[in-house]
């Protein structure tokens, strides 16, 4: 639609800036340059695209504070959060330049050809949907491989974080990337089916709902197009009676509270012990008590507010019908605007929402367990599959455990987190595809065989 859209400061309400959307033929003239500009970038040696990535972390970090402010007033992050967001896309960025000459080398195998070979080959142009969660790691951990590799880029941003988009575009663009090999398109979700219709985008990354994936990877699918999704996650936090209980207390804290707790990867379910489950909530609802909301420009903020009040409201009906069916509230579980008070919820247990459902916000749900097979049952009860953590002194018992874990990743006496070396992404209702390491940077490739005899 051609409904000018607003960027509004979830915290003051205020609207920061209004954007015109682009028109059906404005995007597709869009899709002909970034085909174009694919046809020159491809021939660019691997070498200097790293240089301009290398480039491209100095200038992330050089406007840090500018950028950390963006992403502050557009989604309410606290702002010690958004600051270490813009270095974690410098980090990713200064990872690619030291590795893609590496995972971009072509593999030498033996056959019975004189030589033969695979080689990594840029697809084309590639679209990413992505979500305002984190609205520059999640848009860098896309862009940093799919762009070294030799693809070009057009993104599609969350319409409530238009200024991040266009503040990403002028990083590239600063760090000297040629015209039309990144782009942020100002586009509603009723303009990507169009886009991956049109012949110069040939796949797709989607980090998002499961709502926006299934039908992003439908109409990708049906055009023989690739997509690649991250889908949301319901994550267990799995304290075993033999934990080092403070280390893992604050663990916990992270692990379901950074980032106001919008993040795929959050620990939503906490599932305990029953022996220690009293001392262990208590001391948590303590914590949590402790943790300061408010401002989310002022520095001393850990909870900020949610990105938009609808997904306040969301979180908020999801809390009032978990206690409606039985669920206790040990702490929090008001709602104004769009701030939700930092909740602990006890007694969840299946059939609840808290339990069966992504939660996304400051809520953790706790559910008591007996013993290891309890645990494992809780645990895989979900149609997610993204990650899990499980706290133990025993870490042979928890990697006797891994193998029966239908998770994207097992993180043992740690949250689970994402690093630039190691592969991210899940199974299940998570998605499919892996973003991050050498496997992040082979998502978008043509791994094209040559043989010569
Ligand atoms: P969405 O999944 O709707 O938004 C993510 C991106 O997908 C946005 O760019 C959005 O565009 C786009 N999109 C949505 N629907 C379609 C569609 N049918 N076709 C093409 N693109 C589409 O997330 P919401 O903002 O609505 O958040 C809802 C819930 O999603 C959260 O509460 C959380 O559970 C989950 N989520 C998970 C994230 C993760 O990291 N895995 C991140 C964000 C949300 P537009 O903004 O224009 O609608």
């Amino acid at each position: 639609s051609n409904e000018t859209v607003h960027s509004v400061n979830p915290y003051s309400g205020e609207v920061i800036q209004s954007f015109r959307p682009l028109s059906v033929e404005e995007v597709a003239v869009s899709a002909a340059r970034a085909h174009k500009a694919f046809l020159a970038w491809r021939k660019v040696p691997v070498a200097e695209r790293c240089g301009l990535l290398e480039r491209a972390s100095e200038v992330l970090l050089s406007r840090k504070s500018e950028l950390a402010q963006t992403i502050t007033a557009e989604m309410g992050k606290p702002i010690t959060q958004s600051l270490a967001e813009i270095e974690k896309c410098a980090w990713v960025c200064r990872y690619y330049a030291g590795e893609a000459p590496s995972q971009l080398a072509r593999t030498l195998i033996e056959t019975d050809a004189d030589r033969s070979y695979v080689r990594y080959d840029p697809l084309g142009t590639v679209l990413a949907v992505m979500p305002w969660n984190y609205p520059f790691w999640q848009v860098f951990r896309f862009a940093a491989p799919t762009l070294t590799a030799g693809n070009t880029a057009l993104l599609k941003h969350a319409s409530n974080v238009w200024l991040c988009g266009e503040a990403i575009e002028s990083v590239f663009r600063e760090a000297g990337y040629p015209e039309g090999v990144f782009r942020h398109l100002k586009i509603g979700s009723d303009q990507v089916e169009a886009l991956l219709d049109h012949p110069a985008v040939k796949a797709v990354s989607l980090t998002g709902s499961g709502g926006a994936g299934s039908a992003v990877a439908r109409a990708a699918g049906s055009r023989i197009k690739k997509s690649l999704l991250e889908l949301g996650g319901n994550n267990a936090l799995v304290v075993f009676d033999d934990a080092d209980l403070d280390a893992a207390l604050e663990t916990c804290i992270q692990a379901r509270f950074q980032n106001t707790g919008q993040s795929c990867i959050a620990g939503k379910r906490l599932l305990v012990h029953r022996k220690i489950a009293d001392g262990f909530v208590a001391a948590l609802v303590d914590r949590v008590k402790a943790l300061k909301s408010g401002d989310p420009e002022d520095p001393d903020t850990y909870i900020g507010v949610l990105a938009r009040e609808d997904l306040a409201r969301d979180l908020e009906a999801q809390y009032q019908e978990s206690v409606n069916k039985g669920a206790h509230t040990a702490c929090g579980g008001k709602r104004d605007g769009a701030f939700f008070e930092p909740t602990i919820l006890t007694g969840v247990q299946p059939g609840m929402p808290a339990f069966d459902q992504e939660t996304f916000g400051p809520l953790l749900a706790v559910t008591e367990f007996d013993d290891e097979d309890e645990a494992l049952d809780l645990l895989g009860n979900s149609q997610y599959g993204l990650g899990v953590s499980l706290f133990t002194r025993d870490t042979a018992r928890a990697e006797r455990l891994v193998p029966e874990i239908e998770e994207g990743a097992v993180f043992i006496n740690e949250l689970v987190k994402s690093d630039p070396r190691l592969p991210f992404g899940g199974v299940k209702a998570s998605g499919y595809g892996r973003e991050l390491s050498a496997l992040g940077i082979r998502e978008f490739v043509n791994a094209k065989t040559v043989y010569i005899v």
